[in-house]
């Protein structure tokens, strides 16, 4: 699952390529923008909002729309200079072609292509949480937040957007075992300064990551070096040597070490009076 950090990159690459340039021509292959024509329109800029890719643009009237796409698990936006083989994905899972003079910004596996007037962004991204990756990230309502919801486990609490903007599995996983807190304790039994260490813990290990490809917690950017637990199922804990574990609940994979990330005990029956 694409974290907040490779969508910020993402829309960097597009940044780079098409803005301030006109488009040549566009090529949607979803039925819902089959006959959407762009040739004309300038590109102004690429913004995200948690993992929503917001390309802006100006039609040749003035008007001002918005290009959303969503990277959800396997989507992928790559920009190819003039001449340069479309070598990232098969073409068969090409969803939008956008041509310019120079460069040429392919879209693969996107989902939730739309285009809306950009004064109607809020109707997309406006349920989002704070967004980790900007400069206006506010952590005290990010807090707020999750506390809203006590009965949620912090695994999932963690991964809805509505709390705070970026987290995904990796993210989720990694910051749980560098605090030493189990999936799925409740929200509720997390005091406040457990949450707002959590919440800047994460912040920290996204913000660390734009800008390059690698995603990386521990530091390293070795192959096999760059998690604690995230894709290391069976494998030793990196602090304690017990087999991490692995838990698949569809789009939601959990990574933890029984041990650093102790299930807090289960309350002990009342004795019986004996009879
Ligand atoms: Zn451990």
């Amino acid at each position: 699952m694409p974290e907040g950090d490779t969508v910020w990159n993402t829309a960097q690459v597009l940044e780079r390529a098409l803005a301030g340039r006109e488009l040549t021509a566009s090529d949607f292959r979803v039925p819902q923008l089959a006959t959407a024509r762009l040739d004309g329109w300038t590109v102004v800029e690429s913004a995200c909002r948690g993992k929503h890719l917001l390309l802006r643009m100006a039609t040749p009237a003035g008007e001002k729309r918005t290009l959303h796409s969503h990277l959800r698990m396997e989507g992928a936006w790559r920009a190819y200079d003039k001449g340069q083989r479309w070598a990232a994905r098969p073409s068969h899972l090409i969803r939008v072609i956008l041509r310019t003079t120079g460069p040429v910004a392919v879209g693969y596996h996107l989902h939730e292509l739309k285009i809306i007037r950009t004064a109607d962004e809020h109707t997309l991204v406006g349920h989002l949480g704070p967004d980790l990756l900007k400069p206006d990230w506010d952590p005290d309502e990010a807090v707020r937040r999750l506390s809203a919801k006590p009965d949620a486990t912090i695994a999932e609490a963690l991964l809805d957007q509505r709390n705070l903007a970026g987290i995904g599995n990796l993210y989720k996983a990694e910051t749980l075992f560098l605090r030493g807190v189990w999936p799925w304790t409740r929200v509720g039994d997390l005091a406040k300064p457990e949450l707002d260490g959590m919440v800047d813990l994460a912040h920290r290990l996204l913000n660390a990551n734009t800008g390059r490809w690698t995603q990386s917690t521990t530091g390293s950017l070795r192959r096999f070096e760059t998690s604690y637990v995230y894709g290391r199922r069976a494998q030793p804990c990196r602090r304690c040597g017990t087999a991490i574990e692995k838990k698949d609940l569809g789009e939601r994979v959990t990574y933890w070490c029984p041990r650093c990330q102790k299930a807090p005990d289960k309350p002990k029956p009342e004795p019986q009076p004996e009879p």
